[in-house]
């Protein structure tokens, strides 16, 4: 911003006219157009002191008008199938968070609702990123979903932590006492995790490292965030953020936790004398039902993180009835965008039931949990979708054959 000298009738900091920016504020010597006032709040972080200090941002409703935990999870019920447990511990968590917001000053009673952060556990494709979406068009505090995986420790490749929670400021457009009552939800936590069960001796760039920083914020704290985000760089306005209120749901597919959940459990029972065998009862998707803090400590987390993710809960994999719901009963099922892609051409789409099978059975080879099903289904439909737009026909049925031949094609190849 050049200051130019031009006259009492220029905004001193961008030089344009009254008639150019609209209005100027008058000083004693200099004047500001709103432009120029705007950019200064921004510079500042995009706070607003009010006469006694607190920062102004919408208020929170009353708690009555907002959703009781029941609510959350009935309309969580509407897009995701199954994952009762997880549903629940999520819905109270967010009830709570309110809770916690609305509550009255610590000094009234000496009670302080303290907050609880969250660790979802469960495969890949089994509804944890879907849960948080869902749950994100309910909320009333600003939410965003970043990914572990992008951090490293300060001073390497990579994104500070605090650019966590550049998202919450931009999805809170930078009103910082906004994004300090809001949730983060952090994708593949488990890829943070220190790489051997021992405490290293040597840096570990992307693991422990990143874990203690990573603790600053979830124990509550205020961090200097990056307003776009990226690596911090030394002359670069920061914002400074308290994440005391802010509430931490992390997720993670922790690979290969059934076995040292399995590892302990074995011990305890071989440690009471029953017979080693017991253990064979124990499905391997059983296993994660059992997990506890000690099984994160040896798949790598730090204790002091796991001790901020008070409320453990995990997702279960998912079966073939589950993804044969799935295809069909959310309020946005794949069928129902298919069919609706499809009544836009005036076309009544259907798919008979052992079709829908053949493609739940293609999705289950693939273990890639629900998030195949919709690559099976692309690869069935693109040529339908390619072709009968042209062909001016009404109906259209997808049946187990015309499933089989096109998934034979491989990669939805569209004959010319
Ligand atoms: P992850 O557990 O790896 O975060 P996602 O939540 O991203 O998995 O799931 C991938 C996709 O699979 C979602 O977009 C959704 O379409 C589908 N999906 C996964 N689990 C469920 C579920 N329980 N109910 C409905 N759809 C699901």
């Amino acid at each position: 911003m050049a200051k130019k000298t031009k006259g009492p009738e220029h905004c001193s900091f961008c030089g344009r006219t009254e008639a150019e920016a609209g209005a100027l504020l008058h000083g004693m010597e200099s004047q500001i157009c709103p432009d120029c006032i705007l950019q200064g709040y921004q510079l500042l972080g995009g706070v607003v002191s009010t006469p006694d200090g607190a920062p102004e941002s919408a208020p929170l409703e009353a708690l009555h008008e907002l959703p009781k935990p029941r609510e959350i999870k009935e309309f969580l019920d509407d897009y995701v199938v199954g994952q009762d447990e997880a549903k629940r511990y999520l819905s109270v968590a967010v009830y709570n968070h309110y809770k916690r917001l609305m509550q009255p000053s610590s000094e009234v009673d000496g009670v302080e609702i303290e907050k609880s952060n969250i660790l979802l556990l469960g495969p890949t494709g089994t509804g944890k990123t879907l849960l948080a979406k869902t749950i994100a068009r309910l909320l009333k505090v600003p939410f965003t979903i970043v990914d572990a995986t992008v951090l490293t420790q300060a001073g390497y490749v990579g994104e500070d932590i605090e650019s966590l929670l550049t998202r919450l400021l931009q999805v809170a457009d930078y009103d910082v006492a906004a994004a300090e009552r809001g949730i983060v939800f952090i994708d593949e936590i488990d890829k943070i995790a220190r790489k051997g069960d021992n405490p290293s001796i040597t840096r570990d760039v992307s693991g422990e490292g990143v874990q203690q920083g990573l603790l600053k914020l979830l124990e509550g704290s205020i961090v200097n965030v990056p307003p776009q985000g990226g690596r911090k760089h030394p002359d670069q306005k920061m914002i400074q953020v308290d994440t005391k209120q802010i509430l931490f749901i992390c997720a993670g597919a922790f690979d290969g936790i059934e076995r040292k959940i399995a590892h302990r459990l074995n011990t305890r029972v071989v440690g009471y004398n029953s017979p080693r065998s017991k253990m064979g009862k124990y499905e391997e998707e059983e296993l994660l039902r059992y997990v506890d803090a000690r099984d994160l400590k040896s798949f790598g987390l730090i204790p002091e993180i796991i001790g901020r993710l008070p409320i453990i809960t995990f997702l279960h994999p998912l079966h073939r009835d589950t993804l044969r719901m799935i295809l069909t009963e959310p309020k946005n099922a794949l069928v129902r965008q298919y069919t609706k892609i499809f009544e836009l051409d005036g076309i009544h789409l259907t798919f008979t039931d052992e079709a829908l099978d053949a493609v739940v059975s293609k999705t289950m080879e693939q273990k890639l949990g629900a998030r195949g099903l919709r690559a099976i289904m692309e690869q069935v439909m693109v040529e339908p979708m390619y072709e009968l737009p042209s062909q001016g026909i009404t109906e259209f049925v997808v049946d187990a054959s015309y499933v089989e031949q096109q998934l034979q094609k491989g990669g939805g190849l569209i004959p010319n």
